[in-house]
């Protein structure tokens, strides 16, 4: 019997800000072939993770990304999962790297079509951006406390999210990245058992624009 589904933990669900992805020092950034993204947070993506913080990866390159397998959904993961990779494209090749590396890891609970459904749904059900306004943070290129960003998604989602930081060009650190947690099963959003390791943002934060 040759078994290629892995277990593993819980999901890491990751979305990005994708003015701290543009004005990054790190990243160069090219719009989609379809438009500028609206100004909202969008998909990184849906991680398989172990509780001691290591993760599994490319578990089965017998089951390549197959765009028909989500025909109905390209619309929605256009808006939804752009990808400000350079040089500009549709997304796809980030969405297919996005299965091969982490969904693979995923086929004991979801197939390509529920597990970019999910993730999909999983972004309308946090809705960050709603629960940061809610709170009066604004990507107004102003800074905000760590401490009131990280209660206003939580008050939103429920859940403590981790924060990752990047830089802009001037070296201000900026919110980039929100990591929020998934059960096992893929169900039911979950306080996350392990947050990743990564450096410390500061205590005040930019919200920059897009
Ligand atoms: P970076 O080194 O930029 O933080 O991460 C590079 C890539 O490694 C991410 O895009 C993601 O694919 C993977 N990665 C980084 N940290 C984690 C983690 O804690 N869990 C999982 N599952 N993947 C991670
Ligand atoms: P990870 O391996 O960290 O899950 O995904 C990062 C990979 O996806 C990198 O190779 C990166 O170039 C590519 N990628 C394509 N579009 C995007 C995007 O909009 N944001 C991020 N963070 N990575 C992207
Ligand atoms: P505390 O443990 O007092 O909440 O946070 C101590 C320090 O850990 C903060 O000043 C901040 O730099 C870092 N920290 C707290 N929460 C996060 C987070 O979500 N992401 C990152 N990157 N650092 C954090």
């Amino acid at each position: 019997l040759l078994c290629v589904s892995q277990d593993f933990d819980f999901f890491y669900f990751v979305q990005q800000w994708p003015g701290a992805y543009c004005d990054s020092d790190k990243n160069s950034c090219c719009y989609p072939t379809t438009g500028k993204p609206a100004a909202d947070f969008s998909i990184h993506g849906l991680w398989p993770n172990y509780n001691d913080g290591s993760y599994p990866q490319n578990c089965d390159s017998n089951n390549p990304f197959d765009a028909s397998k989500i025909s109905d959904l390209i619309s929605n993961m256009r808006k939804n999962w752009p990808s400000l990779s350079c040089p500009s494209n549709d997304g796809e090749s980030f969405w297919s790297h996005e299965w091969e590396k982490h969904g693979t890891c995923s086929e004991s609970v979801f197939d390509q079509h529920s597990y970019f459904e999910t993730t999909l749904g999983l972004k309308q059900q946090t809705n960050l951006l709603k629960a940061l306004k809610a709170a009066g943070i604004e990507p107004d290129g102003s800074s905000y406390s760590l401490e009131n960003i990280k209660d206003a998604i939580k008050e939103g989602s429920g859940y403590a999210p981790w924060i990752e930081c990047n830089e802009d060009s001037s070296g201000n650190s900026q919110l980039y990245q929100v990591y929020l947690c998934l059960d096992k099963s893929g169900s039911n959003l979950i306080e996350c058992p392990v947050f990743p390791k990564g450096k410390r943002c500061g205590s005040e934060i930019e919200f920059p624009t897009f």
